[in-house]
């Protein structure tokens, strides 16, 4: 896991390092004043206490005690018992002793040391303390803990009465005692920077938490805000430069509610306006198509009547045959197959015979019915690649595709016989037809202007021969190649 530095992190350990500094410092301030006081508290009883004591042992008691032999003497033992029953007054004294100088060297004169270790008169003392030479002649004291053969101590001097300079009196006080009172020094002393130092965690906690949490409330409405929640508020107060940062996020929030409304609200316009163009593109469409359908239907039917007209004017109205307008379109595209192909075709031109006596005899409707029926036979006896037209009144012209005159002429022949041999009916009677044949080939660079001409001369003359026979053009009759 990746250790990171926060800002509650970093707040809690600036506030526990700077309250650490602050109550170090004044506890180190206070700890110092507090040992040196005690040392010189201690001092000020120790002198106070030897001058004290200065004052009520008389030199001329024990003037004369100058050695070992000499503890039996009645001062010794008065100055001996006094020093004694002071020091059990006060446990801190470890011991009480008057010296004397002599020259350069200072001799034990009382000791109220009640050991085996107790120094008689005239010992010989043989540490030279600057304080304790001073304290031959005015009140002192030691500036330090000094050690010697009875252990360590902090000692106190005063002249007695009547020692003119050469008696003093000193209070020991043992060193262990002085560490006593520097150990619950100590003690009270770390017990109060251990109070601190909880304290500080304490104030520091709380004080890191209490300005951290509107940020986390910030971050929390801001994850809030990513998910889509725009109108988060935050309504904590901090009375510091955090509520312009809350402020300014609730101002952001509330804009960001508002530009959210209008774009739903454009949105939805945007649809509307949509689903309303969609609407009138449907019923544009629908209408367009309803128009398209009509169109189309009157193209359809304006083609219908067109090919209607178009076949009208090709379709002769009595016989459904071709009209010579519609033969003619068939001569072209003939004569266009026949130049390509170099092969001639044959027109047969046919006149019926007497038809005016039909007409005559039974009426001119009967004549139209024959005309009919006739038409449909001949158009039965031939090929479908071959066409037939009604070339007027009771004539018909044939083409006959592809085919040489010689060819041409046994159609002919056939037809004339199919018309001549069975009888028509018109009105229930039978009537009985013949018609005349001229027979002509178109050969390629000819007119057909002149074939057709050609085939009703020949047709012409098939009459003047005596009618029903079939004839072919005058030219071949005179005996030019085919
Ligand atoms: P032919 O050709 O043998 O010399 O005798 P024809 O009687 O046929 O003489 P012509 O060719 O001169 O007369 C044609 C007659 O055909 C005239 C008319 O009475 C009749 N005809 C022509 N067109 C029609 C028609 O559309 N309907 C009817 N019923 N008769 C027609
Ligand atoms: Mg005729
Ligand atoms: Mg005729």
């Amino acid at each position: 896991m990746k250790f990171k530095l926060t800002i509650c992190l970093k707040l809690f350990l600036s506030h526990t390092i700077a309250v650490l500094m602050v109550s170090g410092s004044i506890g180190t301030y206070f700890y110092t004043s507090a040992a040196s006081s005690l040392m010189d508290g201690l001092k000020e009883r120790l002198q106070s206490s030897a001058a004290l004591i200065s004052q009520v042992i008389d030199a001329e008691k024990i003037c004369t005690v100058v050695s070992a032999s000499d503890v039996t003497q009645q001062g010794y033992l008065d100055v001996l018992e006094k020093l004694r029953s002071l020091k059990r007054m006060n446990p801190d004294i470890a011991f009480l002793y008057v010296m004397r100088q002599e020259g350069e060297k200072i001799f034990f004169v009382v000791d109220s040391d009640e050991t085996e270790k107790q120094a008689l008169p005239g010992q010989q003392y043989s540490l030279h303390l600057p304080s304790l030479l001073k304290g031959f002649t005015s009140v002192t004291v030691d500036d330090e803990i000094v050690s010697d053969e009875w252990g360590a101590f902090l000692s106190g001097y005063a002249p007695i009465k009547n020692g003119v300079g050469k008696f003093l009196v000193g209070i020991d006080m043992r060193a262990d005692k002085i560490y006593d009172k520097y150990q619950s020094l100590r003690i009270s002393g770390l017990v109060s920077l251990i109070t601190s130092v909880a304290l500080a965690f304490l104030f520091s906690r709380f004080l890191s938490s209490k300005f951290t949490e509107p940020i986390h409330m910030a971050i929390a409405r801001c994850m809030a805000i990513a998910v889509g929640k725009l109108d988060e508020q935050i309504t904590m107060r901090t009375n510091d430069e955090l509520d312009q940062l809350l402020n300014a996020f609730n101002e952001m929030s509330a804009t960001l509610a508002r530009t959210e409304q209008k774009k739903r609200e454009a949105f939805a316009a945007l649809q509307r306006s949509k689903d309303e163009l969609e609407i009138r593109v449907r019923q544009r469409t629908a209408d367009l198509n309803e128009v398209n359908h009509r169109l189309s239907n009157e193209i359809a039917q304006r083609i219908i009547a067109q090919t209607a007209l178009e076949e009208a004017a090709r379709i002769d109205p009595l016989t459904r045959l071709y009209n010579r307008r519609a033969m003619m379109e068939h001569f072209d595209h003939e004569i266009a197959r026949s130049t390509r192909s170099r092969r001639p075709f044959s027109i047969v031109f046919i006149d019926l015979d007497y038809f005016k006596k039909v007409n005559d005899a039974m009426g001119h409707d009967a004549g139209d019915c024959v005309l009919v029926e006739i038409s449909i036979r001949m158009k039965n006896m031939l090929r479908s690649q071959d066409s037939i037209g009604r070339w007027g009144g009771e004539e018909f012209v044939v083409l006959l595709s592809e085919t040489k005159l010689s060819d041409g002429t046994i159609v002919a022949e056939k037809v004339r016989r199919g018309i001549a041999e069975a009888p028509f009916y018109a009105h229930g009677e039978e009537v009985f037809v013949t018609a005349s044949f001229g027979v002509a080939e178109f050969r390629k660079g000819a007119d057909i202007n002149h074939v057709i001409q050609a085939a009703d001369e020949a047709a012409y003359a098939a009459k003047m021969k005596g009618r029903n026979r079939v004839e072919i053009e005058k030219t071949r009759q005179e005996g030019q190649p085919s």
